[in-house]
C-alpha cells in the first residue's frame, strides 16, 4: 500500500477534492484526518472511512486560525501517529469584478487560501523533519498559473501557493530535512465549489458558465475529484521520491493552449 501506516492531515477534507483524497489516501493504507470547518460533514466522510475498516477522525479546524492547527495536530498525532503527509486543499472561490472588489473579501481570500497554506506549511516542516520522511502537497490551482478576468484575489492566493510551495521545498532541501513539498494545480473540477455557483447565477448563467467551462477545456470535460486525488496521492507517497518544488497540472489541457 502507497501510504501504509502514515497519518495523512487533509484540509478541506469534508467536501470535494478533499472528501476524494481522505477517501484515496485510506484505500493505500494511510490513517486520515479529515479537517474542515464544516464538522458534520467531515465526520460524515470519516465514518464512511471508518466503515470500510480504515482508521480516520474528523477535526474541527479553521485553516485561517494559528492555534488551531497546534490543536488539530496534536489531536491527530495523539489519535493517528505523526505527521508524514499533509495536505493543504482548504480553499475558497469568490469572482468579482476587480473594481468592486473589497478589501475585506480581498482578506477572506487570502486568509484561508493562503496564510492557511503557510501556517500548515509551517507546522508540517517542525513536525515532519524528525520524521523518516514527509511530504506536504498543497493545492492551488490553473488560476494559480494563468490569470482569469474576475478572479483577482484568488489568482493572487493561488499564485502565492504556488511560489510559497518551491521556497518551502527549498528550504527543506537546504537544511537537509527528509521533507518534500509539491504544488496540484486542478483545472475545472465537478465538486460544490464549481456547482455552488448555480445559487449566484441562477439555472440558465450556470448552465453558460458550466458550457463555456467545458469549451475552454480541450478534454470537452469537467474533472473529476477523484482526479486530483490521484494526483495527490501521488505527490504524497513514495512513488514521487525524486519530485520537490514541482507543480503538478491536472486540467485536461486548460493551460496547454
Ligand atoms: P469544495 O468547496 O467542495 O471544498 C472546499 C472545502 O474547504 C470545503 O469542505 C470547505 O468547508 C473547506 N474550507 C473552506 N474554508 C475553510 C477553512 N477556513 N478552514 C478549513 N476548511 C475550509 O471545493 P473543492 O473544489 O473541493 O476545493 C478544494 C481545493 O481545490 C481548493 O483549494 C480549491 O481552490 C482547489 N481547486 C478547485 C477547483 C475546482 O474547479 N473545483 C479548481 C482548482 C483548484
Amino acid at each position: 500500500m502507497k501510504l501504509d501506516n502514515r497519518m495523512a492531515y487533509i484540509t478541506g477534507g469534508a467536501s470535494g477534492n478533499g472528501a476524494a483524497m481522505a477517501r484515496a489516501f485510506a484505500a493505500e493504507g494511510a490513517a486520515v484526518a479529515v479537517a474542515d470547518v464544516q464538522s458534520a460533514l467531515a465526520e460524515e466522510v470519516a465514518a464512511s472511512i471508518r466503515a470500510t475498516g480504515a482508521r480516520a477522525i474528523a477535526i474541527d479546524h479553521d485553516v485561517g486560525d494559528e492555534a488551531a492547527w497546534q490543536e488539530g495536530l496534536d489531536r491527530a498525532v495523539a489519535e493517528l501517529g505523526p505527521l508524514r503527509v499533509l495536505v493543504n486543499n482548504a480553499g475558497i472561490g469568490v469572482g468579482c469584478d476587480f473594481e468592486d472588489e473589497t478589501l475585506e473579501n480581498w482578506r477572506r481570500v487570502q486568509r484561508i487560501n493562503l496564510d492557511g497554506v503557510f501556517l500548515g506549511c509551517r507546522e508540517a516542516v517542525r513536525r515532519m523533519k524528525d520524521q523518516p520522511s514527509g511530504s506536504i502537497v498543497n493545492i492551488s490551482s490553473v488560476y494559480g498559473i494563468v490569470g482569469a478576468w474576475r478572479t483577482a484575489a484568488y489568482n493572487a492566493s493561488k499564485g502565492g501557493v504556488r511560489l510559497m510551495t518551491k521556497s518551502v521545498a527549498l528550504y527543506c532541501q537546504h537544511k537537509g530535512y527528509p521533507i518534500r513539498v509539491n504544488s496540484v494545480h486542478p483545472g475545472f473540477i465537478d465538486t460544490p465549489m464549481i456547482s455552488g455557483q448555480e445559487r449566484h447565477l441562477g439555472a440558465e448563467g450556470f448552465a453558460a458558465m458550466r458550457s463555456q467551462i467545458i469549451e475552454a477545456t480541450p478534454m470537452g470535460r469537467m474533472g473529476l475529484a477523484d482526479e486530483v486525488a490521484a494526483a495527490t496521492l501521488f505527490l504524497a507517497g513514495d512513488d514521487s521520491s525524486f519530485m520537490t518544488g514541482s507543480e503538478l497540472v491536472v486540467d485536461g489541457g486548460f493551460t496547454a493552449r
